[in-house]
């Protein structure tokens, strides 16, 4: 190979042409990067990667990471957000950020169950404990926060079940004790109430607030990531500090794809919840369904709860809930034909997640999932069902049908 070709394939490499500056659009550009140039060597000994003033590594945020950042603290209402690859990777690194040997940790009892694991695995293996309370009954988490209590997570509404606790004087109770709450608002998604501000008047919060951005703000089934934001900027620095040591990072393809999806949330939020009180609505007048488990029909366990914090908590709270709710079909109908049921919907694909654009269903067991009594719960078969953005008309077309074969 001559000069002349060598020259060519750099000149590839550093090529000097720059497109003109001031380019705008409707979507932001994409940033990918593991290395990020430094004009000058003193320049990069002075940086600092804990400043968001610049940029240092790939892992450390790019713009577009520090766009998604922001606009997420902006949904919840905090201060600073940190992303991380998956919602359970937001559940783990805050426990990581926060816990020492000897620490215990409080979970509801219908946690989304992956916290529950990992309690009891790496948590367990670090030398911190942990205890499950009642979600439904306040004396009993009153009773269980101890000396040696670090954390206590709360979610409003539980997971697959969804009792709405008595949030607010959850939180209370966690203030007064002086001990750090960590939410997990997936299904609020920021919209449904204010996490850090719960009655709209900034006098009542949690600490910390972890999002599933797999759900809502991604909104397409494809996605991954989650989020922990907080007011608190100490805080903010532990868990930062915890994220950047443990090397967690996302994608910037990803991102984009959320960052995309994210001003449309606010309208799909709202179709979701509607089309979702209209099937709930539906299958509580039908002979096979025992309960149904949505925290914004009346009736349903944590009813007046969800009404307090989403309906009546201050101006933001508009009376909305997310797309998703289970139903107990009644004990005397088998597991096969209960089966048979979910193996005939069209419209509902099985499969786990939700606030994505096709209807999910998921068959449970609650007694593998819980360690506590249920006597709020009718005995049957748990079914989860998560909205898509089909017709609600449809939904229950495809409903009434499979289950005039198989429920009867
Ligand atoms: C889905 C979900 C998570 C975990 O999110 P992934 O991104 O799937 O890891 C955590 N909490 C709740 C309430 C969820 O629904």
């Amino acid at each position: 190979m001559g000069d002349s070709h060598d020259h060519d394939l750099t000149g590839l490499i550093h090529h000097p042409y720059r497109p003109p500056e001031g380019f705008d659009a409707p979507q932001p550009g994409v940033f990918k990067a593991s290395t990020v140039y430094f004009p000058h060597v003193a320049a990069l000994r002075a940086r600092d990667w804990r400043e968001k003033a610049g940029y240092t590594y790939g892992l450390h945020g790019t713009p577009t990471t520090y766009l998604l950042e922001e606009r997420i603290a902006h949904l919840e209402g905090g201060k600073q957000t940190v992303l991380v690859p998956s919602g359970l990777s937001a559940i783990s690194t805050t426990s990581l950020a926060l816990f020492q040997s000897g620490d215990e940790v409080l979970i509801p009892d219908n946690a989304y169950g992956p916290n529950k694991a990992f309690a009891q695995g790496e948590l367990a293996r670090m030398g911190v404990s942990h205890a499950v309370y009642d979600p439904v009954d306040v004396n009993d988490l009153a009773q269980r926060i101890g000396a040696r209590t670090r954390l206590v997570w709360l979610e409003a509404p539980g997971s697959v079940t969804m009792e709405f606790p008595d949030l607010l004087a959850q939180v209370r109770l966690c203030r007064e004790r002086g001990v750090t709450m960590a939410l997990d608002n997936t299904w609020g998604a920021g919209l449904a109430f204010r996490p850090f501000d719960l009655l709209g008047d900034g006098s009542l919060g949690v600490d910390i607030s972890v999002h599933a951005l797999t759900k809502y703000p991604s909104g397409g089934g494809d996605v991954l990531m989650g989020a922990i934001t907080t007011c608190e900027k100490a805080l903010h620095e532990k868990i930062k500090l915890c994220h950047m040591r443990l090397g967690l990072g996302v994608g910037a393809n990803d991102v984009e794809a959320i960052l995309r999806a994210l001003p449309s949330i606010g309208v799909r939020y709202v179709a979701q919840d509607q089309s979702a009180r209209a099937v709930a609505h539906w299958l509580a007048q039908q002979a096979f369904c025992a309960q149904v488990l949505h925290p914004a029909i009346s009736g349903a366990p944590g009813h007046a709860h969800w009404a307090t914090v989403c309906a009546n908590g201050g101006h933001a709270a508009r009376g909305l809930a997310a797309g998703l709710f289970s139903i107990i079909i009644r004990a005397d109908r088998t597991q096969e034909q209960v089966d048979a049921f979910l193996n005939d919907l069209r419209c509902f694909k099985l499969g786990y997640s939700w606030g994505g654009p096709v209807s999910l269903a998921v068959p449970y067991t609650l007694k593998d999932m819980r360690g506590r009594p249920t006597p709020h719960l009718q005995s049957g078969h748990l079914v989860r069902l998560s909205m898509g953005l089909e017709s609600p008309l449809a939904l229950i077309a495809d409903l009434a049908a499979s289950a005039q074969t198989h429920l009867g």
